[in-house]
């Protein structure tokens, strides 16, 4: 049966079920002079019937509870007045909860998926808090009998709270006011309304014992951090408020922040300040597809109406002005810079002593020991080169030593199809090496969408690159003088000759050196390091940023961390605040470029996001065509019939400059509309996130009033011919 019909047919059950209820009254009758005036008649009848009087009596009270009419409050205290103190408060906390949990999952049934649907991020944020702390605050609710009993029910079965924890905590939180409502109803001829049983004094003790859960879930986390700490000896002063290890983009991050609020911060880089973006990541690698596109752009100037030339240069001097690019960007990140800021810089290796202790191991040989009240480990990552036989022996070249190359490799072979080993090989081929490029999965960049996988390759190829997918390097050797690789290719052994192995396969987190072991800090089976929403390892003092920590592997994802580590290193004491990955962009620099921020198609199909898809062509862009550069689509993901972004993929020249719009738009809660209603200037290439957003408001034009329009406007030109060019509307 499909999940509409189920919810069909159990709202008309319920309907059904009140229809009866107001027909025969039976919502006036739950009331207390009923209870009084009828008292010795039932109590009777009970007398002689006390099974069938318990079990008809929990039916009623689990359908009454379970249907949220109002009487459970008169159905406790008759409990009480019937069934004694022992009996009534078994029958009325097994009922109530039975009821509570059946009106929760009634909930649940017909609304969750609902909400869930139309409040995603909200109702995301309220599932997450349910799943840490749910079962104290639900405590709590209960343990306070001011809050209204059906609402709780309601209201928690929209969450993702486990049916179990719901019914367990709601059982053990209700029985003390049932406790106090059955007493109350075996002294039933003194309580002259409800409002008697709770008199202000009783009410304000059973406040106080709701907050019991807070109190008692403030008290555990307490124990629980300072339990972590058992058998270490804090200091009694401390050298820094934070030290930070590494000097990459997130070490840089946090080092500045603390500096910036004057706190007293180290920060210690055992090799080059900068770290890999600056290094051997980011920068050269975009310095090196820049001087790939200049040799595009010279093989085919016959595009622009020039003579193509066969593009010559010295790959020396292609890496010597990367290598310029890297020095011209240095002094940014330089210590220098940093002293200036006010961080001290120390050359050198860290590693723990205790969770406020580093040693670190100078670069000048001298050894010392730095305590912090905080510490921030910010080491970055190095490329995972896999254990493949003869691999090591071909002398792989990885993001870290391909910079030192000085003669342009003739047959590269790139191990990896993902944005890495992409870049590069793209860069690689335009460049002039023959290229060719293994994947083991089934599309290249596979985090994207297929469309967008497609695209690259289809581009890849007529660039000349040879893509291999579903290939699995297997082995490597020499054979007659000359490397082969060997690759598992659908149940066949695939031959491949090259010179040089450009091996980007992924990249493993730089934790050996840190003795995190000696501190009791265990990594992930990926390598990196577990860390809480507030970016603190298991002690809440010690944090870690930026690629060792995951899961994004971006510099901006690392100075985004940075920030969270940062201030929650210094300020934790007095607030935490939760890293925050809505609105998390990234670009891959392939020509094309792919630049997405959100969900995919595939992450909200994965996800069960309910969406809609709006594209646009960037063939349709006057600049794009005006540069002969008029390929590739925006694709925005919103949910049907509404006007919010879930997730924004460009593939074009110059995605990476288009996205940041729809990443600000996402960022602030600013939808399509508002897009469309600004002013872009023409020609450029952020018009096209404005077409993209008209094309969406085509998509949702309100037809009705069109047709109604239409007709006014025949009827204003006196016509018969009433067809309107409704192709051009345009919103603006
Ligand atoms: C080829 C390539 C291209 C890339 N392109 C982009 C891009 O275009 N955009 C983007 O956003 N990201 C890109 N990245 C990813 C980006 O470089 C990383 O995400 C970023 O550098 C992570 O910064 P981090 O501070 O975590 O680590 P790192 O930059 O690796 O810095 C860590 C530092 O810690 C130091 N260190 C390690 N252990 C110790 C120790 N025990 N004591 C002292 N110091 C220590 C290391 O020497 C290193 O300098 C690219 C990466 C590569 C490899």
């Amino acid at each position: 049966m499909d999940m509409n019909r189920s919810k069909l047919i159990l709202l008309l059950v319920i309907s059904a079920l009140f229809g009866l209820l107001f027909a025969f009254d039976l919502h006036q009758t739950l009331t207390l002079d009923n209870l009084r005036e009828h008292r010795e008649a039932i109590a009777s009848w009970i007398d002689q019937n006390l099974l069938s009087a318990l079990l008809g009596y929990a039916l009623v009270y689990v359908l009454v509870t379970a249907l949220s009419v109002p009487g459970a409050t008169i159905m406790t205290l008759a409990g009480g007045a019937f069934f004694g103190n022992l009996y009534g408060l078994i029958v009325v906390s097994i009922a109530s909860t039975l009821g509570a949990s059946l009106a929760f999952l009634v909930a649940r049934f017909l609304l969750r998926d609902t909400l869930k649907e139309r409040y995603q991020d909200t109702i995301a944020r309220i599932d997450r808090g349910i799943q840490k702390d749910g079962a104290f605050y639900l405590a709590t609710l209960r343990l306070v009998p001011v809050f209204p009993f059906f609402l709780i029910n309601l209201a928690m079965g929209l969450t993702a709270m486990k049916l179990r924890t719901y019914a367990l905590v709601s059982w053990a939180g209700m029985l003390p006011a049932t406790f106090l409502f059955v007493n109350a109803g075996t002294q039933l001829g003194q309580v002259q309304s409800t409002d008697d049983i709770l008199s202000g004094s009783l009410l304000l003790s059973f406040v106080l014992l709701g907050l019991f859960p807070l109190i008692a879930k403030f008290v555990v986390g307490f124990i629980r951090r300072r339990k972590v700490y058992a058998g270490w000896q804090k200091p009694d002063h401390f050298d820094y408020n934070l030290l930070v290890i590494g000097g990459g983009s997130a070490g840089l991050v946090s080092a500045y922040i603390a500096a910036a609020v004057k706190a007293k911060v180290a920060l210690i880089e055992k090799h080059k300040m900068g770290g890999d973006c600056l290094n051997t990541g980011c920068v050269p690698s975009k310095a090196l597809i820049r001087s790939a596109k200049a040799a595009d752009t010279m093989r085919h100037a016959n595009r622009y109406g020039l003579e193509s030339v066969p593009v010559k240069g010295s790959f020396k001097n292609i890496m010597n002005r990367v290598k310029d690019v890297v020095a011209k960007v240095e002094p940014h990140d330089s210590p220098e810079r940093y002293r200036k800021l006010g961080v001290d810089c120390i050359s050198g290796e860290a590693s723990f002593v205790s969770p406020w202790e580093l040693e670190v191991k100078h670069n000048d040989g001298r050894t010392e020991r730095l305590t912090a009240r905080s510490i921030i480990v910010a080491t970055g990552g190095k490329p995972a080169v896999p254990p493949i036989p003869g691999l090591k022996d071909m002398q792989p070249l990885t993001s870290d030593n391909l910079w030192d190359l000085q003669e342009q490799p003739q047959r590269l072979l790139v191990l990896g199809g993902g944005p890495i080993g992409s870049e590069l090989a793209h860069a690689f081929a335009r460049l002039g090496s023959q290229v060719i490029q293994v994947e083991k999965g089934e599309r290249l960049l596979a985090k994207e969408d297929p469309d967008v996988s497609e695209l690259i390759l289809k581009q890849f190829e007529s660039d000349g690159i040879d893509v291999r997918l579903k290939h699995s390097a297997a082995e490597f050797r020499i054979e007659d003088g000359e490397k082969v690789a060997y690759c598992d290719y659908d149940g066949e052994r695939v031959r491949i000759l090259f010179d040089e192995v450009l091996v980007a396969v992924g990249r493993a987190a730089n934790t050996t050196s840190l003795n995190l072991e000696g501190i009791g800090v265990d990594t992930l089976p990926n390598g990196t390091v577990p860390v809480e929403d507030d970016m603190s390892l298991r002690y809440p003092n010690v944090f870690a940023c930026g690629d060792v920590a995951g899961p994004y592997q971006f510099t901006h994802a690392a100075a985004h961390q940075a920030w969270y580590a940062a201030v929650n290193g210094l300020f934790g004491q007095f607030k935490r605040f939760k890293v925050d990955y809505r609105v998390m962009p990234w670009v891959t620099f392939t020509s094309p470029e792919v630049a997405r921020v959100g969900l995919s198609e595939a992450e909200a199909q994965e996800q069960g996001v309910a969406y809609e898809v709006t594209r646009y062509g960037l063939d349709d862009l006057d600049r794009a065509i005006a540069e002969s550069e008029d390929y590739g689509f925006i694709k925005v993901l919103t949910p049907p019939g509404k006007d919010k972004i879930l997730g924004a993929v460009v593939v074009g020249a110059h995605a990476g400059e288009i996205l940041a719009e729809f990443t600000l738009a996402m960022k602030h809660g600013l939808g399509l509309n508002k897009i469309l209603g600004t002013i872009h200037p023409y020609p450029t290439w952020n018009e096209s996130a404005k077409y993209a957003a008209g094309e969406w408001k085509r998509a949702h034009a309100p037809e009705g009033i069109l047709r109604l329009l239409e007709k006014l406007h025949g009827w204003r030109r006196g016509g018969k011919n009433t067809k309107a060019l409704r192709s051009t509307y345009a919103p603006d």
